[in-house]
């Protein structure tokens, strides 16, 4: 279907890539076409579950507002039924936060909805004080509120944590002040590494009400993942799934086209989901997955794109399984850099990606990839690392 391409600067910035790259460059401003699109008919009954132990319910298909930048589309997003909206302090430089922040409170709906947002936990040395954690995550916290124009938030996640980082005394200690002094009604992770074994520490401490967790169906192999996913909902673990369309709607090259309502029914189909945030941005988008909250049956159509061979070759999405690491001599971090691929090449958010590349500790930075004559790195799940790699020096160096 397609082939492998060396996406050039030129690639980026050109074509469909044009209908989309302001969208991330510019902010909430630029952006702000307020048209609302034609209103889209409900068609029955829209599926709704429980958030694990927080007792929460929500319709099945939710808002992933990381790339939107038109408050228009979040604005009719409530209109037809979404209730919980995912962002966090990074997304456009807290500008993500503002708009949901003000869109929710124009139309004075704050009680009706779930906000779940996430901050970072600080570069922790062996010899930083608990105290001193704490007092970070408390003030990036404030920070959230204030953009979100908030004195609360429904779920404050922290966002992509390790197990020990999950577990670090300062940082419970923040969440659990959070969580009594009602500044955050629950707490949680997001994940994108290592995720059966965040979900199982979830389910196994009970500390955690939520995980938001990648999964999508190029994952159906994944059985750890899977089975991780099932204690953690045994385990009343809520969960909210990410990446559920496996690319972002500008798809390839190399990814092919994809269904996205196939895509999020495979996901929804899994009970244990509570609900997905696919990242939609425009009213089209927008309309397509949350048609998915009435009926999660497949159509013809979608059962043949779910049943093509060769999907998962093709679409090359990165799971971020870090099984390339020991491949590479001199040790690059590679599932984060083909991360800030997906986010430049198949979201087309520039921002979100130069941001993703600044958290790689300097040992393992994309300037230290070079002196191979050819890219010893290799993964089992077909995607180009070397020329992802070219792609981002042609972007980022
Ligand atoms: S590039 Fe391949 S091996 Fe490396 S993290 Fe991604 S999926 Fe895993
Ligand atoms: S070219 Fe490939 S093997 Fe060499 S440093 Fe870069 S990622 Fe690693």
């Amino acid at each position: 279907m397609a082939s492998p391409t060396n996406l050039s600067r030129r690639h980026f910035l050109s074509g469909s890539a044009l209908a989309v790259a302001p969208i991330a460059l510019s902010g909430i401003g630029a952006g702000r076409a307020l048209a609302q699109g034609a209103k889209p008919q409900a068609k029955g009954k829209i599926i709704r579950r429980k958030l694990g132990r927080t007792g929460i319910e929500v319709p099945i298909v939710s808002m992933g507002v990381m790339n939107a930048d038109n408050p228009a589309v979040v604005q009719q997003s409530y209109e037809i039924g979404v209730r919980l909206f995912d962002t966090a302090m990074g997304y456009q430089a807290g500008r993500n936060e503002e708009m949901i922040g003000t869109v929710i409170k124009n139309l004075g709906v704050r009680k009706n909805v779930i906000i779940q947002t996430k901050i970072r936990v600080p570069r922790i040395g062996p010899n930083t004080p608990d105290d001193e954690v704490g007092a970070r995550l408390r003030a990036d916290f404030d920070g959230c509120l204030k953009r979100l124009q908030s004195d609360y938030v429904d779920i404050l996640l922290l966002h992509g944590p390790s197990v020990a980082e999950m577990n670090h005394p300062g940082v419970r200690k923040a969440l659990a002040e959070a969580k009594s002094s009602r500044r955050a009604r629950f707490v949680g992770v997001s994940t994108h590494a290592a995720q059966a074994d965040i979900l199982n520490d979830a389910a196994k401490t009970g500390f955690y009400d939520t995980v938001t967790v990648s999964i999508n169906f190029t994952q159906a192999e994944d059985t750890a993942l899977l089975d991780a996913i099932r204690k953690a909902a045994a385990a009343d673990v809520g969960l909210i799934a990410m990446k559920t369309q496996a690319s972002g709607r500008r798809g390839g090259p190399p990814a092919p086209p994809v269904n996205h309502t196939a895509a999020l029914k495979w996901v929804l189909r899994h009970e244990e989901i509570t609900t997905a945030i696919p990242g939609y941005t425009n009213f089209a988008h927008m309309t397509e997955d949350f048609s998915v909250s009435y009926g999660l049956e497949y159509t013809a159509e979608e059962r043949k794109f779910l049943a093509e061979k060769n999907l998962k070759a093709e679409m090359a999405y990165c799971q971020q399984c870090s099984r390339c690491v020991p491949t590479c001599p001199l040790g690059v971090d590679i599932p984060t850099l083909m991360r800030t691929h997906m986010y430049a090449a198949r979201y087309g958010n520039f921002l979100h990606a130069r941001a993703t590349l600044d958290e790689i500790e300097e040992s393992r930075r994309l300037a230290l990839c070079g002196d191979c004559s050819e890219c010893l790195a290799r993964c089992s799940n077909h995607v180009r690392i070397a020329a992802n790699i070219r792609d981002l020096k042609s972007m980022y160096l």
